[in-house]
């Protein structure tokens, strides 16, 4: 009968630990409400790690990626103190952005990824998404008729991390989407933005100044500029660096 109160109510975990914390419970003499705590507390461990696992799924990150994998040795230009600033996460909660600008190969997926995944186990709904993933999809939006509704996937989360803008070359109508994208998120919710361009070629990635302007002036009005300089992580091996400039 407890048993399936319990269930009814989807206390699950309670259910299925009440009678070894009674046990407990009696061996160790505690008070009801001792009692209570613990059995609640175990409810809501379960609970929140589900909510976390929830928004890891969520986040689409692919490949996780933590901060303690990151070695900030690495690139030699890097600012440290700014990031690890940002990794309490309340630039989240002033819904404020950070763009991150620098050659392939710096970390920049690694820490744009880690920076949301703190977020997820934070349980702060976040979505992880490449520029041109975001436009396909807004793109193919338009055909089934679902384009107000992808555009909330975008919109909605309190964290989005727009990856890799300008390696791909967007069109008028791709570059519209992605502006509408920052837009609308623009003092509503915040955005990691990594790029391999500096602020000054984004003309070449939305197609025309006006456009771009627009985008990096809401993008940096409330917010971080992270700049890295150095070597590619990718070919901190010295005989990888060797092949590869052999090659070129
Ligand atoms: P970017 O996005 O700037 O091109 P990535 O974040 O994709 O670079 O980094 C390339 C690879 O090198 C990834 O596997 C990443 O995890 C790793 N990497 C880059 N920088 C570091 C670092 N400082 N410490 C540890 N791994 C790194
Ligand atoms: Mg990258």
């Amino acid at each position: 009968m407890l048993k399936d109160d319990l269930k009814y109510l989807g206390l699950t975990t309670v259910a299925a630990v009440y009678e070894e914390k009674i046990k407990e419970a009696e061996k160790k003499n505690l008070s009801y409400l001792k009692f209570l705590t613990s059995l609640i507390e175990e409810e809501v461990k379960t609970k929140v790690e589900r909510s976390i696992q929830r928004r890891i799924k969520q986040a689409k990150f692919g490949e996780i990626k933590t901060i303690d994998t990151f070695d900030f040795n690495w690139p030699k230009a890097i600012p440290i103190k700014k990031i690890q600033s940002l990794l309490d996460l309340k630039f989240i909660q002033r819904k404020e952005n950070m763009v991150m600008i620098g050659p392939p190969g710096l970390g920049k997926t690694h820490l744009a990824k880690a920076i949301g995944y703190q977020a997820t186990l934070s349980r702060i709904p976040t979505l992880y998404t490449k520029a041109i993933d975001l436009v396909n999809e807004l793109y193919a939006s338009m055909s089934d008729n679902t384009f107000m509704k992808k555009m909330k996937t975008y919109t909605r989360p309190r964290l989005v991390i727009i990856d890799e803008l300008g390696y791909l070359p967007l069109d008028k109508k791709g570059a519209d989407f992605l502006f509408q994208i920052i837009d609308e998120r623009y003092e509503c919710g915040s955005i990691i933005l990594t790029s391999n361009l500096a602020f000054r070629d984004w003309g070449k990635i939305f197609g025309d100044n006006t456009t771009a302007n627009a985008a990096i002036e809401r993008l940096a009005h409330h917010g971080e500029l992270i700049l890295l300089k150095g070597e590619s992580y990718r070919l901190k091996d010295k005989k990888k660096r060797k092949i590869i400039r052999d090659l070129k």
